[in-house]
């Protein structure tokens, strides 16, 4: 059996469909979203029309809640804000009350899942050094967290003297110590690699794997600029950060 995860698809339809295709051709069910779903990208409705029907499991990020007008948006750089305020006049009121009914964490075949961070999920606080990871260990009972928000894949590992970082593609489970996974961007990677991220976890053996994609980039920047949304948010695309 193999699972999917997703996280951060940020509007962007392209990437998804591409990620979609891509989990279609690993044969991989059922899949989980780790949130935010909108903001940044121009096509929100498309993309959680497309998405909802397919998710076990679909958790709320900060710029969902954002969307739907129960943010401050005071933490958010101005692009950021400026797609909050647009993506929140777009929404689809059925695409809205769907967003309202999420939950912010699950437990999903044994596993934790949260947008941002298991010990404050409502906090939307980054996990990003490995002593932020030591003091997240703490705060949740499972072997393997599964986070997104930052939108830098990699694997903090909980061993005998202490937390590693460590950007592998290949993750064991359970064999090494426990482990928090940031599974990264589906809509705007944020590590140098522009191709849409997400993870599978496989069962036999235990591993999760992170997969990168090539999407139509150029289409989603044109989108984007179509849509009269800032153009660097157009531009970071095409890079990756
Ligand atoms: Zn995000």
């Amino acid at each position: 059996m193999t699972l999917a995860i997703i996280s951060d698809i940020h509007g962007n339809l392209e990437a998804l469909d591409a990620v979609l295709a891509d989990i279609a051709a690993a044969k991989a069910s059922p899949i989980a979203c780790l949130g935010d779903f909108v903001g940044y990208g121009a096509s929100p409705n498309e993309c959680l029309t497309r998405v909802r029907s397919m998710l076990d499991v679909a958790l709320l990020g900060n710029h969902d809640v954002a969307a739907l007008g129960r943010l401050r948006l005071g933490g958010f750089n101005s692009d950021a804000a400026t797609t909050a305020r647009w993506t929140r006049d777009h929404l689809d009121p059925a695409n809205r009350e769907w967003l309202e009914s999420l939950p912010m964490t699950a437990v999903w075949h044994g596993m934790r899942l949260v947008h941002a961070s298991p010990s404050d999920p409502d906090e939307w606080n980054y996990v990003l050094s490995v002593h932020d990871a030591e003091f997240e260990f703490d705060t949740f009972e499972e072997a393997l967290c599964v986070i997104g928000h930052s939108h830098v894949p990699g694997n903090f590992v909980r061993e005998k003297n202490g937390v590693r970082y460590h950007r592998d593609a290949a993750v064991p489970i359970g064999r090494n110590g426990r482990l928090i996974v940031n599974i990264g961007s589906v809509g705007q990677p944020r590590d140098g690699d522009p191709r849409a991220a997400y993870a599978l976890i496989h069962d036999d053996p235990p591993r999760l794997e992170h997969r990168r994609v090539e999407y139509d980039v150029a289409k989603a920047s044109a989108a984007i600029l179509a849509a009269g949304l800032p153009q660097f948010l157009a531009e970071r695309l095409r890079w990756g950060e």
